[in-house]
């Protein structure tokens, strides 16, 4: 039987409460790294972007770590608190005795936040939430399914325009060629157009897989579209507005 203390019982406990924590909430490391204290404290903190409150902040260990040893690898999982917020989250972290590093890695942090999906009032509601749907995506390593959500929110955007060719292939064109966007836009467009082919179709006869470079530039790329498209006329529009009212009468 095991004891309390015993360091088969210790891992068990920081496992359980790690699956425990996991299914609540998935794993969030992303935007957080861990601080490491002098060996004698025995404690782990984190400095990052809260999950709770989003700000960049500090997490301090509130009460003493659940430490354990097992063979050459040292687990330790620790309560901290924002000093934002005062929301509470948990750091887990390990080392391996044979590095000579007392340092932790981090290993795990909880609980999730949740992704940074705005994305500007001007651009139309549904073609904004096909890119905010991608921005969700990308946030849990989905990036096939990011660089489709973007070809979506391109072809929207051509629809929006009132494109005749229901290929999207023409329709970029088109707008090109009306003179809707510019032809870096339009590679740009083709450059969406083609990453989410890749990510819809198995990836043979020309296509690839989509790894987390493709999805970033994908997503980076149909932002900066949107935003031609749609946020720097609208900002143009307000800016030509308030040149044209009257000015108020100077004494
Ligand atoms: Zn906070």
């Amino acid at each position: 039987m095991l004891s309390m203390s015993s360091p088969l019982h210790m891992i068990t406990f920081i496992e359980i409460v790690r699956q425990a924590v996991s299914e609540l909430w998935p794993c969030y490391t992303s935007d957080v790294n861990i601080v490491n204290f002098p060996p004698q404290f025995q404690q782990i903190g984190a400095s990052g972007t809260c999950p709770h409150c989003k700000a960049v902040s500090l997490f301090v260990p509130v009460g003493g770590a659940c430490s354990i040893a097992m063979g050459t690898t040292h687990d330790i999982c620790n309560a901290v608190q924002c000093q934002a917020c005062k929301k509470f989250a948990l750091v887990v972290g390990r080392r391996m005795s044979t590095s000579g590093d007392h340092n932790y890695g981090l290993v795990d942090f909880y609980p999730a936040g949740s992704p940074n999906d705005a994305v500007d009032s001007n651009v139309p509601s549904g073609i904004a939430e096909d890119l905010r749907e991608a921005l969700r995506c990308r946030w849990v390593k989905a990036y096939r399914a990011a660089v489709v959500m973007c070809r979506r929110a391109i072809q929207s955007a051509c629809v929006d325009k009132e494109m005749a060719d229901a290929k999207l292939q023409n329709q970029i064109d088109e707008m090109a060629t009306k003179g809707l966007i510019t032809e870096p836009l339009k590679q740009w467009a083709h450059e969406v157009r083609l990453g989410g082919n890749d990510g819809a179709h198995p990836y043979k006869d020309g296509l690839k897989d989509v790894i987390e470079q493709d999805a970033d530039e994908i997503i980076q790329f149909t932002g900066e579209f949107l935003h031609h498209i749609y946020v720097m006329p609208a900002a143009l529009a307000a800016r030509q507005a308030s040149r044209a009212a009257p000015k108020p009468k100077t004494a």
